[in-house]
């Protein structure tokens, strides 16, 4: 459990037990001052079930054992390693072995996308936030915006910050947040973040972003539990498992265009 413990759960119970619908706590920041919605792409924009994430992560093992001729375990175990010690197995493979990142992104994000689904109630949600929309992704652009198009929602958004566009330095690193807030002229105290990864609302939080955690609502067997549990930390003001419900409940409307 995070610092404050467990905080309530309300609803009928679902597969992951973490959380169901929505979680606040007095003293969350609203969102009734933002004028600019920042979104993450992967497991946070689409379900676990779009089978995304897995396929990436297992181009990135193959990747891996590719250039250190390894098999699949130890490949595996490195990228591990990676993961936890850089941040990203990108950035680990640019400062220890100088690997073309182009050609990384490219291998990583060479996926089948069938199971990613049309989601128009999502895309109704993002497109009646009132301000600018912008997607913030340690990924590459191009996964970005095939990833979008088949949910239905890349029009709504401005633009896509990617790991390329940060200089290959990723979220949470602090550089990332200020190089993205910069290009895009975004004022954090009047922005929100939606982010399925908590480390990566710390800084968000501190530089004065209203945070919402996207938790899935079934446990996603490929990613690791603590990435999954709605556990509530003073740098997280909701948790969701339902973004576009929760955009609708809890946002305010766009003023109607004639
Ligand atoms: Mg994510």
């Amino acid at each position: 459990m995070g610092p404050q413990g467990p905080i309530a759960v309300f609803g009928p119970m679902n597969a992951n037990p973490s959380v169901d619908s929505h979680l606040s706590s007095p003293g969350s920041r609203d969102f009734g001052h933002v004028d600019t919605w920042v979104f993450d792409l992967d497991n946070t924009l689409y379900p676990h079930t779009s089978r995304v994430w897995p396929q990436v992560d297992d181009r990135i093992t193959l990747y891996i054992a590719d250039l250190f001729g390894l098999d699949g375990m130890s490949a595996r175990a490195l990228q591990k390693f990676f993961y936890h010690k850089y941040g990203t197995t990108l950035r680990a493979l640019i400062d220890e072995y100088q690997i073309d990142p182009a050609d990384f992104l490219d291998f990583a994000h060479d996926i089948d996308h069938t199971a990613v689904e049309l989601n128009p109630a999502l895309g109704s949600a993002i497109e009646r936030l009132p301000g600018r929309k912008l997607i913030l992704t340690n990924g590459s652009r191009k996964h970005a915006e095939n990833v979008a198009r088949k949910i239905g929602i890349l029009d709504h958004f401005e633009d896509v910050f990617d790991i390329a566009a940060s200089n290959f330095v990723p979220k949470p690193d602090k550089r990332a947040y200020e190089i993205f807030l910069d290009r895009h002229a975004v004022e954090p105290t009047r922005a929100a973040m939606f982010e399925d990864i908590a480390k990566n609302l710390v800084v968000p939080h501190e530089l004065g972003m209203t945070t919402t955690l996207i938790v899935p609502k079934t446990l996603d067997p490929f990613r690791e539990s603590f990435e999954q549990e709605a556990v509530k930390t003073p740098e997280i003001d909701y948790i969701t498992n339902d973004l576009a419900d929760f955009l609708r409940t809890h946002t305010p409307l766009a003023p109607k265009q004639d």
